[in-house]
């Protein structure tokens, strides 16, 4: 059955019913919805990625789309320090386009910001990216994405020229023989993609898992290594290192399509096993296992994920294991290769149609003078009136409200008041501003402060499209009609576009964004131009780039030539470097941060849905026994977790599943359970990805 025979149905009086996808993360589960008489029941749907598996996250979003909390009135907040109070959409859009020419006449265009989220849909990302360098003309926008995939993107590009996630579908996992997972816990993120990993483990293949903590997809792998924080890249490099001293390289790939090699050579060549074993803790035989099963195969894959990416050295960490599969020969082969797991429903092509501060859509280069021609004449103005890059998420909201800085941000799809690095100093940049506007369906803890909250349609009430994590272009299909007195964000954008300028209207239809995009991006490396909304319709999706509407798409990367302009992948040496913060006598355990998995990101939707809050009903602060004895802390007694930045109170969870030097804190809740208040902001110099995965903390009972 094509996925076109399950588009959404209507009929006269019987139950509506939609083919469609999760709203949450990367893995896009394929689900059917349902119009009951009193709600909207979800169903799963065999689909590549998640062959009929849902999580419990995505059997319980309907439960939201009537959720008492939903807003379905702009508020507004009259003076500062007063109440947010409901009003027409008619005040509100006049407040936000007298607040954005007030502050544009005052302090230029680049005064008012823009940052968006990696939910949001291709059409979406598109629209908000024209939004801000034609309408707006300001060159500050970014989005969350920046905190999630930027450093594996950054990495990928470098070595092979482009950047999607995984560069071949996700059922070729179940055909590698070794997977080795880096920082990455599947079986808690998306539970359906461990469908696979048990595919290749029925055919006698081995899982290795790289993670500080014994995590669920840990306690299932056939190895699992348990380094210390922030030493991923030497534990990389020392398996490359062994590789080279044991003869297993594939030389002729390497000759063949690759450059650079000789500099890694002698770089690796210092990464002796035992060595890296004081460093990291990984035993040396574990080194060396993990190095055999992964270049004595005939098939082998690495894949990333946050816990390798969101380090101030997340970048070269991945360049480093990028490296490892490089001189394996692994990219490029069936049932081989290198990838990273993109977490955020939208993740990839969030990151491709222009929210990000540097790029237009298509993933062009906002400073390449070709790329600004292309995309201006799509959007038919003058390519030097379009802005330059701007600056990464985390830098552009720490200059809120100061003379560098804008003085008005708009936020679709984002809460960063629990999910940025170093949260209390995002607050009271946010409270600094002359105005700030947040568009989303409930008042998350963003919307609190916002001088204007603008409340948008759900997943089920809207049509548009999404690109998993496989780089597969999906459709979003609506269910409903949004409530009365809600709107799309492209509805928003448009009527924002015709309050602010008298040029050429932004389209609010999703179908003609998507042309539109579509256009934008031909001849990019994202190229959607050969993608239409009935071509995914009539199969699984569509893999970019597709450049021809009657041209193949293109499922597998890397076959023949990597997108470089010499064809050939580039091994970069890249060297271990400690955490931006070390340990000491007043802070002198590492911490970290991840999910559970009943919560999603920064919680503002999963922790009110009642199913997923019985699960998870708060945050905790997991250490190990040992460690809570020197404390003096005993299971669920209350600790404070303590960083130079800020602290955390939550319930002590005690646990062997991590090391005794190390605590490990979800980051779902808020308040006083905010693991965000204490990480870290040191940013990596290429990705501007904050360093969410350690820093220096102490820890007190309560
Ligand atoms: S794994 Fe991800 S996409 Fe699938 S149901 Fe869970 S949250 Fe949704």
């Amino acid at each position: 059955m094509t996925d076109g025979a399950r588009t959404a149905t209507r009929t006269g009086s019987g139950p509506a019913q939609a083919a469609t996808h999760c709203p949450y993360c990367a893995l896009q589960c394929g689900m059917v919805l349902r119009a009951t008489g009193d709600g909207v029941e979800v169903g799963a749907r065999d689909f590549p990625t998640n062959r009929g598996g849902l999580c419990q996250k995505g059997w319980t979003a309907a439960d939201l789309l009537d959720h008492s909390d939903r807003l379905t009135t702009p508020l507004l907040r009259d003076r500062p320090g007063g109440e947010l109070r409901p009003a027409t959409w008619g005040e509100a859009l006049d407040r936000i386009a007298a607040g954005v020419r007030d502050v544009q006449q005052r302090h230029g265009p680049d005064a008012v910001a823009v940052f968006g989220g990696g939910g949001l849909t291709n059409e979406k990302a598109y629209a908000l990216g024209r939004f801000a360098r034609v309408t707006l003309r300001t060159r500050h926008i970014d989005y969350n994405g920046r905190w999630c995939m930027s450093s594996a993107a950054a990495a990928g590009n470098r070595a092979f020229g482009i950047d999607r996630g995984l560069p071949f579908p996700l059922a070729d996992l179940g055909r590698a023989d070794t997977l080795l997972l880096v920082g990455a816990n599947p079986a808690e993120t998306m539970p359906p993609l461990m469908q696979h990993v048990t595919d290749l483990r029925e055919r006698g293949g081995r899982l290795i898992v790289v993670d500080p903590r014994a995590t669920a997809t840990a306690r299932q792998a056939d190895l699992h290594l348990q380094p210390l924080p922030g030493t991923d890249l030497a534990v990389a490099n020392a398996l490359l290192h062994i590789a080279l001293t044991e003869g297993w390289l594939d030389r002729a790939y390497v000759a063949e399509r690759t450059t650079g090699f000789d500099e890694v050579r002698r770089t690796v060549a210092g990464y002796w096993p035992a060595e890296v074993e004081r460093l990291s803790g990984v035993p040396v035989a574990d080194l060396y296992a993990t190095a055999r099963a992964l270049a004595t195969v005939d098939r082998a894959i690495i894949l990333t994920a946050r816990g390798a990416e969101q380090h101030a050295k997340g970048v070269d960490t991945v360049t480093a294991l990028i490296n490892l599969a490089l001189a394996l020969g692994l990219p490029g082969r069936p049932g081989s290769g290198y990838g990273c797991l993109t977490g955020q429903g939208n993740g990839q092509g969030g990151r491709e149609h222009g929210q990000k501060a540097d790029q237009l859509p298509g993933y062009r280069r906002i400073d390449d003078p070709a790329a600004r021609e292309h995309v201006a004449g799509v959007w038919g103005v003058d390519p030097d009136s379009l802005p330059g890059p701007g600056v990464p998420a985390y830098q552009l909201l720490d200059a809120l409200g100061t003379p560098s800085g804008a003085r008005a941000l708009l936020v679709f799809g984002s809460n960063p008041v629990v999910s940025a690095p170093r949260a209390a100093r995002v607050e009271s940049r946010l409270r600094a501003l002359d105005l700030l506007v947040v568009a989303d369906f409930v008042r998350s803890e963003t919307a609190e402060l916002a001088d204007v909250v603008l409340p948008v349609a759900q997943w089920a009430e809207e049509d548009g499209t999404m690109t998993n994590l496989e780089g597969r272009v999906l459709r979003r299909r609506a269910l409903r009609e949004p409530p009365a007195g809600v709107r799309t964000e492209l509805e928003i954008l448009a009527a924002l576009a015709g309050r602010l300028t008298d040029g050429a209207p932004l389209p609010s239809d999703p179908r003609e964004v998507f042309a539109e995009l579509g256009r934008a991006s031909a001849g990019g490396p994202a190229d959607y131009a050969g993608i239409t909304w009935d071509r995914i319709d009539a199969d699984t999706g569509v893999f970019w780039p597709c450049p021809d509407r009657d041209g193949p798409d293109t499922p597998r990367l890397f076959a023949d030539r990597f997108p470089t302009p010499d064809g050939r992948a580039r091994f970069h040496a890249v060297t271990h470097r400690p955490a931006a913060e070390s340990v000491c006598a007043d802070y002198p355990l590492h911490f970290t941060t991840g999910r559970v998995l009943a919560q999603y990101q920064s919680g503002a939707q999963t922790r009110r849905v009642a199913a997923l809050r019985r699960a998870a009903p708060g945050g905790f602060v997991e250490l190990h026994p040992d460690l809570a004895a020197r404390l003096g802390v005993t299971e669920g007694a209350p600790v404070r977790v303590v960083s130079r930045r800020g602290e955390l109170r939550a319930p002590a969870r005690l646990s062997t599943a991590i090391r005794p030097d190390t605590v490990f804190a979800p980051f779902h809740w808020p308040g006083a359970q905010r693991a965000n208040s204490v990480t870290n902001d040191a940013l990596d110099p290429v990705s501007g990805m904050p360093e969410f995965k350690i820093c220096a903390v102490r820890v007190e009972p309560a």
